[in-house]
């Protein structure tokens, strides 16, 4: 195993002015070495507030590339090319301009985990934490919606616009095998605890759950509810935040199995040597960014 001096990463963002972000997927050392932890709202505004040099992100592509638009004259470094979201890649730009030609009146919602071209063709962009909200705030009653069709389910409980997903079926692999059998054998085993889920889980899952929340969501949601238990709907790296930020109340995965393994593959030696060697950077082609930035910056102005 190749040992980490994390004084050497320490070290090296300092002579480079350079932050870490790490989503709350993140494998544990990774998110203890981050300067900011957060879901993929959260590192967004944040990627717009700092005055650092470089921004190590690390997250799946998609997240990269939004501190890029955000951020166009940082650096922008991913540790592994290889964290790409199996979600993003399920939506065919084709198939989105199909649909906006076919429904002219519509408007486009794409949730953040869409890569810069898809973003591009937004009116605006959403998180699972803001999903509902965003979709409300639209002019038009008919809203294009992609690609997490579980995330689709959870905003037509909430909102009375008409919600047409691109793709069909698009889901987050890691969320939707989180089974109604996983559930209840959960439940078997800590019958006291709060079942708290993500959106990305099925709409089951949804329907069965105490509170259903983006990652941060869940934070605010744990830390100020009564329960001392809670059963967990989402990717398993969330609980070290968890198990961090609120030390006196107890946390389950709903399945251990709940795995993202793009997200996982950043590691300590990637991070250093990606700041070592200022590679592989993310870049964005100008005129996407553009207006990609516009969709995400509409997202951020409603969010606030
Ligand atoms: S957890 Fe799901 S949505 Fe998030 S990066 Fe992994 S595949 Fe994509």
């Amino acid at each position: 195993m190749i040992r980490v001096n994390t004084k050497n990463i320490e070290r090296l963002k300092a002579s480079k002015n350079a932050v870490i972000l790490a989503h709350n997927y993140q494998r544990p050392e990774v998110q203890d070495i981050a300067d900011f932890v957060g879901d993929s709202l959260e590192l967004s505004q944040k990627a717009t507030k700092t005055d650092a040099d470089i921004l190590v992100f690390c997250g799946v592509d998609f997240m990269a590339e939004t501190a890029s638009i955000l951020n166009p004259n940082k650096k922008v470094l991913i540790p592994d090319l290889g964290a790409i979201c199996p979600m993003a890649q399920q939506l065919e730009t084709e198939d989105l301009l199909v649909a906006k030609r076919k429904y002219p009146n519509a408007e486009t919602v794409l949730y953040i985990n869409t890569l810069a071209e898809d973003k591009a063709h937004a009116d605006c962009i959403c998180t699972s934490a803001n999903a509902a909200q965003i979709v409300n705030s639209m002019d038009s009653d008919l809203i294009l919606f992609g690609p997490d069709n579980n995330l689709a389910h959870y905003v037509r409980q909430r909102t009375n616009k008409e919600i047409i997903s691109i793709p069909e079926y698009g889901l987050c692999p890691t969320h939707h095998q989180i089974t109604v059998a996983d559930l209840m054998e959960a439940r078997e085993k800590h019958p006291d605890a709060k079942l708290v889920v993500h959106p990305e889980c099925i709409p089951e899952i949804q329907e069965a759950a105490d509170h259903i929340a983006s990652t941060s969501g869940m934070v605010k949601h744990c830390k100020s509810s009564a329960g001392k238990e809670f059963l967990i709907g989402t990717e398993v790296g969330m609980l070290h935040r968890l198990e961090k930020e609120i030390p006196g109340k107890k946390f389950y995965p709903l399945s251990e199995y709940s795995v993202c393994p793009h997200m996982k593959m950043h590691t300590l030696e990637k991070v250093e040597r990606a700041l070592e060697t200022e590679e592989p950077e993310i870049t964005v082609r100008k005129g996407v960014a553009d207006k990609a930035r516009k969709a995400i910056e509409r997202m951020l102005e409603l969010s606030r």
